[in-house]
């Protein structure tokens, strides 16, 4: 029997991403999908904050977007518990954005997957998993099964991955909320052209993509492209309606929450389209991301009431892909693996954390509604905002690589370099998954160093306002190791030769 040396299970758009890394970091992984095809279920709208950065940084941006530009994040405002987030105040807004429909961006995953010549097997449902020491065996609908010395569960909230392998999901329910969402055009004397919202009566201006919290329930109007807008309500504790969700309900919805009826009318052209009744909201983490021989990424390990699922999904791919590579490789220390679980569990903490404030600022009541008084005014501040916006981007996931520099297992800051062969941004130069040595310091003095390391080591200085002299870059661009000083001393050079046997330690043959 064939045995792959990674098996994921699941194509959705974090088995394909990780696929996609582990490819180009040498190794070639199988993906499983159950579906014969990919779903057209409309889901996520985009993604934002760090992962955009992410996918910048693996050149992923551009397949995209379309966009031959870098990513900026210049929108003047971000939502917060249906709150506004003044990013006008901030020197720079680690809120990017990248709309694009879910099914759009599974598309491009597998365009790219396949050429990279990545093996995706449709209409393969996995049934069952048992392992031993060596593997991993995956029983398959209606296959003879198969046999992996690693298998990844990248198969979504209700995995089965997880499940075979005995791996709780606790966390909250909550039941008391229906949402309800449609595209749907709205009559133009109702659109504020100033803000590409709605003029409401008796609230003003509704902005587009900000919900608006009433006594009731939320309202928000989301002028996406490619689409109709998006219009959705959400309510507590309203009975569960018989049959299929409406245009009409929606409406219904909406008076109940606005006091108004907004005339919605239904799209036309091609769809699918929203229409989408949800009751009650889950924020879960699995409680080991690892068991022996299987982990799991994305939904499998982790979902939120309040979206930023995806954001910390493709990011689980890019933390995985190159750890699993160096142990299929033989590089690996031995306990990379084990740094998987407690590195990502910080980042799904951080998502759990803004989930269940947002969901507690956002319910009925008149404390809530003072509550919310209280923080809207702390919203003023500068530094309120750049907390609330680091901890919604994922900017403030830091990784325990144990004491050193402030920035090290802080995700490498973006930079604009003159190297060499002409001004770069370190985006463009950490497409591959390897370990990049960064010297800006003075005289390149890290030269013989590198040398020493064996480490691919970027020479070039700084083009943008940065006090960072030298980095560290581990594949997935967090910092291993950081100095700010023009010339590191004795005591930084040793830690950067520690840093580096660390995550990527010498070959036996190696001198
Ligand atoms: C209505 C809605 C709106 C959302 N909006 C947002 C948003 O705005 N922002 C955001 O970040 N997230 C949003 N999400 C969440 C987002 O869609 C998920 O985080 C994302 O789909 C997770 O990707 P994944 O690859 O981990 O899992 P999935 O997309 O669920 O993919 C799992 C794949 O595994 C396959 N599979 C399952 N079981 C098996 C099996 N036994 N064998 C083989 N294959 C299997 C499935 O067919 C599927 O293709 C939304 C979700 C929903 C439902």
């Amino acid at each position: 029997m064939t045995v792959h040396d990674v098996v994921i299970v699941g194509g959705g758009p974090t088995g394909l991403m990780l696929a996609c890394e582990l490819k180009r970091a040498g190794v070639d992984p199988l993906v499983l999908e159950a579906l014969p095809e990919p779903t057209r279920e409309p889901k996520a709208n985009g993604v934002f904050g760090q992962v955009v950065r992410a996918l910048d940084r693996r050149g992923l941006y551009g397949r995209l977007t379309g966009s031959t530009t870098p990513p900026v994040a210049n929108s003047a405002y971000f939502m917060f518990a249906a709150m506004p987030l003044d990013l006008s105040l901030l020197d720079q807004s680690p809120l990017y954005a990248l709309p694009i429909p879910q099914a759009r961006m599974v598309e491009v995953f597998t365009e790219y997957a396949t050429e990279l010549g990545i093996e995706i097997r449709r209409d393969h449902e996995v049934t069952g998993l048992a392992q031993d020491e060596d593997g991993v065996t995956l029983t398959v609908v209606g296959r003879p099964d198969l046999r992996a010395r690693y298998v990844v569960g990248a198969d979504g909230a209700h995995s089965v991955t997880r499940k075979l392998s005995g791996i709780d999901f606790p966390g909250i329910t909550r039941d008391r909320t229906t949402s309800r969402s449609a595209h749907a055009t709205v009559a133009p004397e109702w659109l504020d052209p100033g803000t590409g919202g709605l003029t409401v009566p008796g609230h003003g201006v509704i902005r587009p993509f900000l919900p608006l919290r009433t006594a009731t329930g939320t309202f928000s109007y989301a002028p996406l492209p490619g689409h109709p807008p998006l219009v959705n309500t959400s309510e507590w504790d309203q009975p569960e309606p018989p049959g299929p969700m409406t245009l009409d309900e929606l409406r219904a919805s909406i008076h109940r929450v606005l006091g108004v009826d907004i005339p919605l009318v239904a799209p036309t052209g091609p769809g699918p389209h929203v229409l989408r009744r949800l009751r009650g909201s889950n924020t879960r983490v699995a409680d080991r991301f690892r068991c022996g021989r299987v982990f799991l990424a994305g939904d499998a390990a982790h979902i939120f009431a309040l979206g930023g699922a995806l954001t910390v999904g493709l990011q689980d791919a890019i933390n995985l892909g190159w750890k699993l590579a160096a142990e299929i490789h033989g590089t690996a220390p031995p306990d990379l693996l084990d740094t998987y679980d407690p590195e990502r569990r910080v980042a799904a903490d951080r998502m759990v954390l803004s989930a269940q404030a947002q969901s507690a600022l956002v319910a009925p009541g008149e404390d809530i509604t003072g509550l919310r008084a209280v923080v809207g005014e702390l919203l003023a501040e500068k530094s309120v905002v750049q907390r609330l916006a680091d901890l919604i981007s994922g900017t403030d996931v830091r990784y325990d690589f144990g004491p050193g520099h402030p920035l090290v297992g802080t995700f490498a800051p973006d930079l604009d370099l003159r190297t060499p062969a002409g001004r770069m941004r370190l985006a463009e130069l950490t497409h591959e998954t390897r370990p990049l040595l960064l010297d800006l310091t003075e005289g390149s003095s890290l030269a013989d160093l590198a040398a020493e390391l064996g480490i691919e080591t970027i020479t070039a200085q700084a083009a943008t306002d940065t006090d960072l002299t030298a980095a560290l870059l581990r594949p997935d661009t967090y910092l291993a190791w950081a100095s700010t000083s023009q010339i590191p001393d004795d005591k930084e050079r040793a830690a950067l030769r520690t840093a580096a046997h660390r995550w990527f330690p010498p070959r036996p043959d190696t001198p």
